[in-house]
């Protein structure tokens, strides 16, 4: 083996049809060019999965794939990724997650899974080290996600046992539904509802080997310096959590408020990091190994929803608050909490109620269609029906639980007012806001998504390095920061630790010789973009193209008509000469497909 440690060597591929299980050695010269994670799942994504394969066919499958230092002792090694056939977008979908899982997984001995077939009846998996057991789940129908791990770790007898579940919408095949796993989640595109489709409830699993590292001393010494750096670096982090982004966003005029119709909620008072801490903030919670804990754990003391409990992000808050015009940050909670419980993604559900919210006001349905909800703006109360309407898929929420791309093809007169690229719906920016942010949506290899995309709040909002509203040199901007975090996401680190380790637009240090004994340092960053680019060669495979890289239409036709931005507008021909340039950078054609000679001097080539 070329690695004196980080990969444990092996893949555990499981069949529910057959209830088999074998395991396969890990490709070397795929992790040299790879690394793992979100890398090394995009390859056998496009080993196995032909464009043919629909999302709930037989033939999809889920990778589950861990890098070199998910569970490695250095803080934050949590991460691990998914991909498969996305439910909600119909295309390829990457997602990354924390929690135990990652880490026990390669405890177990495997640095991935795949998990391929359909079970004849609902079952769940029991990995106890090599061991896999095939376990009857009929009587967890029905459980919610949080449920559904209790009972997971009850049968494997420790609560500390790392689990993934899902709840009821995934049962009901709601194309929104997430994979509950630990503390965390794969939100985004659908996982849940491809674990639904397969009859899947849950995975639990147990491991007791140790993961090697090839410099044990030193990567001691790193942990320790990387600690003490990320209690000043990460401190904003550690006492609000991702919260802290909810003022300055919306004072900046970028928070998507009542459907992204305007930037500015005029009543964040009530909905911000100081509310949070200050009234409902019950305790921090960590992943893996993390010192930082940004998890905040919120509970509503008092008022309508009082005992509602959840774990609140500021995506969340901004897409089931101001998005859906609430100034309640209790009924954010509550919405929250739901979501978790039906097992759906927060994200895509706060899109789905702020469009039914926006037809309702223009008249476009009514009380018949929302089962009686008055389903207005601001209307808390609507806003957690709306979301149990979507999860028990009645009246509106079967078609919304079709996701965005489904209500798009059932309803062409509603696309004025659906926010999504791909068929994945904005995440909590609005794009008028800060063009990058455009790009970053309209090139993301999953949909409108911050993170696959490139989160460029850093560049373009906070480090006064970029004008906001500049066009020349967004593409670039994008690409770099995309690639970037293809290979932290493919490391098996947690992005907001990167730093305190060095990987950084320049990766530095000594981590990946302590870890792999192999200096993966000055080849990352090529990695990152290789990585992405064979992303977007599937993509291209599946039939994705420039026009589908556009923003909707609310962002090309429609002026913000409030805030700090009023007036501001992003047209198609301004949009088209960023993506002109992001294309130039990337070596694709003018239609967004990767050429020949891209593909050569990344060394895709023998790779595909
Ligand atoms: S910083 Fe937050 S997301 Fe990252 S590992 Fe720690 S708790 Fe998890």
């Amino acid at each position: 083996m070329i690695f004196k440690g980080g990969y444990v060597g092996k893949i555990l591929r499981v069949d529910l049809s057959t209830k088999q299980y074998k395991t396969e050695p890990v490709n070397e010269d795929h992790l040299l060019k790879l690394l793992g994670g979100r890398g090394l799942a995009a390859k056998m994504y496009y080993d196995e999965i032909g464009p043919e394969v629909k999302p709930f066919d037989e033939a999809n499958k889920i990778f589950f794939i861990t890098g070199p230092l998910t569970g490695v002792n250095l803080p934050s090694t949590t991460k691990f990724q998914l991909s498969t056939r996305s439910p909600e977008t119909g295309m390829y979908l990457c997602s990354n997650c924390g929690g135990d899982f990652g880490p026990g997984l390669k405890q177990c001995g495997f640095d991935g899974m795949i998990i391929e077939g359909k079970a004849s009846e609902w079952t769940y998996l029991m990995i106890r080290d090599g061991d896999v057991s095939f376990c009857d789940a009929r009587s967890m129908l029905g459980q919610n996600s949080h449920a559904a791990m209790n009972t997971l770790k009850e049968a494997i007898g420790d609560p500390k046992a790392a689990a993934m579940s899902v709840g009821p919408a995934a049962e009901r095949l709601v194309r929104i539904s997430y994979i509950n796993v630990d503390t965390r989640a794969f939100g985004r595109g659908g996982g849940g509802a491809v674990f639904g489709s397969k009859r899947l409830k849950g995975i639990v699993l147990k491991g007791s080997g140790t993961i090697p590292v090839a410099d044990k001393e030193k990567v001691d010494e790193i942990r320790k310096a990387a600690v003490r750096d990320l209690r000043d670096s990460r401190a904003n982090h550690t006492k609000y959590g991702t919260a802290q982004y909810i003022e300055p966003i919306n004072e900046l005029g970028c928070m998507p408020t009542r459907n992204f119709q305007t930037t500015y909620f005029e009543k964040s008072d009530t909905v911000n990091a100081d509310t949070m801490y200050e009234e409902y903030l019950e305790k921090n919670y960590a992943c893996f190994h993390c010192t930082v804990a940004c998890g905040k754990v919120c509970e509503v003391k008092n008022g309508p929803f009082a005992g509602a409990r959840a774990r609140t992000e500021y995506e969340t808050v901004a897409l089931l608050g101001p998005n859906c015009g609430i100034d309640d940050f209790g009924a954010v909670v509550k919405g929250n909490q739901l979501c978790d419980e039906m097992g759906i993604d927060t994200m895509s559900a706060g899109n789905a109620v702020a469009l039914t919210m926006e037809l309702y006001e223009r008249g476009l349905i009514t009380e018949q269609d929302t089962d009686g909800i008055e389903a207005r703006f601001g209307n808390a109360q609507a806003m957690i029906d709306i979301i149990r309407l979507i999860a028990e898929r009645r009246c509106i929420g079967d078609l919304l639980a079709e996701g965005m791309a489904g209500v798009a093809r059932e309803r062409p007169e509603w696309r004025p007012y659906i926010l999504a690229v791909k068929g994945m719906p904005f995440a909590a920016y609005d794009p008028r806001g800060f063009y990058g942010n455009a790009l970053t949506y309209g090139t993301s290899n999953r949909g409108a998504c911050h993170n696959v995309g490139g989160w460029t709040i850093r560049a373009e909002l906070q480090s006064g390095q970029y004008d906001r509203f500049a066009l020349k040199g967004k593409g670039a901007l994008v690409k770099s920061i995309q690639d970037n975090r293809a290979y932290v996401d493919s490391l098996g680190l947690c992005t907001v630790v990167r730093g305190s380790m060095n990987f950084s637009a320049q990766p530095d240090g000594e981590v990946m010789t302590s870890v792999t004994g192999y200096d993966f340092t000055p080849l990352l960053l090529a990695i990152g973009s290789r990585i992405y680019t064979l992303e977007r060669l599937i993509l291209s495979r599946e039939g994705i193209r420039r026009k589908d890289d556009m923003m909707p239409e609310r962002v090309f036709k429609e002026a913000v008509p409030s805030g700090p931005i009023k007036g501001r507008v992003l047209t198609e021909e301004m949009y088209a000469e960023m993506l002109d340039e992001y294309y130039d950078e990337r070596g694709w054609d003018k239609d967004g497909v990767p050429s020949e000679q891209t593909l050569a001097g990344l060394g895709l080539s023998d790779l595909i």
